[in-house]
């Protein structure tokens, strides 16, 4: 039974796919058969990634490729939007993955700590879509896919102020975008990934990942495809009247009123 339409061929771009969510999301989609660009600053391990990818689902450089691009700047996004003209023959689908999550609490934290999260989380969402506008739109449909978080929209972690002030303003972004371009057809929503154990987060230690799955009803933490499987529902055919929207992947993480409510289970 075919569940949603094929989107076999499409050319998708991730940013922030060498590794963690964005990895995850660059090999859900080319299994799907898309076309994706995987970018991030260090060439070597985008490469890693795709050809890690195109081992794993028996594709060519075609189906899965690499650029090294750095979202946080105007010049770097631009090319990342070339090559995958380039490669592609346009642009379907961008996912707006890249972040870092660097911890600093108020009183220590710099100026130059606090530009560099709100450059690369939120200056490089907007670099990304802007750079692909006139890609999507020749297209006469498009998705934008934002790699948001609960930190931030719906709750906040000591160390991560400016981190969650990066992922609130993405999605500010993403509704008003979504209302000035839904005339081209282009739908631009969010997923808000809890805590899912990708390389990044296995390094905070096992004494983390133990307290933070004690904070997860689903008494779990996400897998990277749990993520890139809401993010391909987005960029279906079938999603095409979802726009300026919010997914929230977290096994019930921000449910509980108390973390007392988690006590009896
Ligand atoms: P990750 O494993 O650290 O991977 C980050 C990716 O982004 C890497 O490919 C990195 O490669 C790339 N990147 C970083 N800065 C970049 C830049 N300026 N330009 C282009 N690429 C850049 O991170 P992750 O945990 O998968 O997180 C991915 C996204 O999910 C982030 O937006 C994060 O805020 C969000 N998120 C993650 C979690 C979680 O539990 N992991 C939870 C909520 C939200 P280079 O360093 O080579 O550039």
């Amino acid at each position: 039974m075919i569940v949603l339409t094929s989107i076999a061929g499409r050319s998708v771009i991730v940013t922030g796919a060498s590794k963690g969510i964005g990895k995850g999301i660059a090999r859900v989609f080319a299994s799907q058969g898309a076309k994706v660009l995987i970018v991030a600053r260090d060439l070597a391990q985008a490469e890693a990634a795709a050809a890690e990818i195109r081992a794993s689902i028996g594709g060519g450089e075609g189906v899965v490729s690499a650029v090294a691009a750095d979202v946080s700047t105007a010049e770097d996004s631009a090319r990342m939007a070339r090559t995958a003209l380039e490669r592609h023959g346009g642009i379907d689908i961008v996912c707006c993955n890249a972040g870092i999550f660097p911890a600093a609490r108020l009183g220590e934290m710099s100026v130059a700590d606090w530009d560099q999260v709100l450059d690369i989380n939120l200056k490089g969402t907007f670099l990304a879509v802007n750079a692909c506008l006139a890609g999507l739109k020749e297209r006469g449909r498009g998705r934008i896919i934002v790699t948001s978080s609960i930190t931030g929209p719906i709750t906040g972690y000591p160390g991560w102020s400016h981190y969650a002030a990066s992922k609130a303003g993405q999605l500010g972004f993403v509704r008003t975008a979504a209302i000035e371009l839904a005339a081209h057809n282009i739908t631009v929503n969010a997923v808000l990934p809890g805590n899912i154990l990708t390389e990044g987060v296995a390094a905070l230690g096992p004494e983390y990942i133990a307290r933070m799955t004690s904070a997860i009803p689903q008494r779990r933490l996400g897998s990277v495809e749990d993520v890139a499987y809401a993010a391909l529902f987005l960029a279906s055919d079938e999603a095409a009247f979802i726009s300026g929207q919010t997914i929230v992947v977290d096994g019930g993480q921000v449910l509980p009123e108390s973390h007392m409510a988690l006590d009896d289970l």
